[in-house]
C-alpha cells in the first residue's frame, strides 16, 4: 500500500500512517455532527503509534460526554483549526484520524456507518454499506449487530 499522507490545511501540520488503518468508517453521531459542524465525521482508526506527525502545534480540547460519561479528546491545529485527530478515554490505545485530511482522500474507501440512529435524513448509505445503530462495539467490548 502507497504510504497514506496528510496534514492540516495550512499545511504547519504533517502527519504519516505507517501502517494500513485498523477501519475506516463515517461516524453520524451527535458529537461528530457539532464538533465538525456538518453531517458525519469520515475517519480511520490506528493503532497511537503508527501515526507519525512532524513537530507542527496540535492543541487539544477536552470533551466530557453526557451520554456516556467518558472524555474525548480533539487535536487540531491552532492556527487554521483542522481537527487533525482524535483520541479517546474509552479506547487509549487508538488515535482517530479524518480521512478529508489525506492529500489522497481516494486511498480509503468507507462502508461502515456508525449512529446512524442520529445521522440526517438526508444522509444515506449505499445498499451494501455495514449500517450500526450506534457503535460498532457495544459498551462491553463485544461486536454490535449491524442494521
Ligand atoms: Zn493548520
Ligand atoms: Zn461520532
Amino acid at each position: 500500500m502507497t504510504e497514506i499522507q496528510g496534514g492540516c490545511l495550512c499545511g504547519s501540520v504533517r502527519f504519516t500512517c505507517k501502517s494500513a488503518p485498523i477501519a475506516s468508517y463515517a461516524c453520524h453521531c451527535r458529537f461528530c455532527q457539532r464538533s465538525l459542524g456538518t453531517a458525519y465525521r469520515a475517519a480511520m482508526s490506528f493503532n497511537l503509534d503508527d501515526v507519525q506527525f512532524n513537530d507542527g502545534e496540535l492543541r487539544t480540547y477536552t470533551y466530557k460526554s453526557d451520554e456516556h460519561g467518558r472524555e474525548l479528546y480533539i487535536h487540531f491545529c491552532p492556527t487554521c483549526s483542522t481537527q487533525v485527530t482524535a483520541t479517546t478515554e474509552r479506547f487509549p490505545d487508538r488515535r482517530v484520524m479524518m480521512i478529508g485530511t489525506l492529500d489522497d482522500p481516494s486511498q480509503i474507501d468507507v462502508n461502515t456507518h456508525m449512529f446512524a440512529d442520529e445521522s440526517f435524513h438526508w444522509v444515506s448509505a449505499h445498499d451494501d454499506d455495514v449500517v450500526y445503530a450506534k457503535h460498532r462495539m457495544n459498551e462491553d467490548g463485544s461486536a454490535a449487530e449491524p442494521l
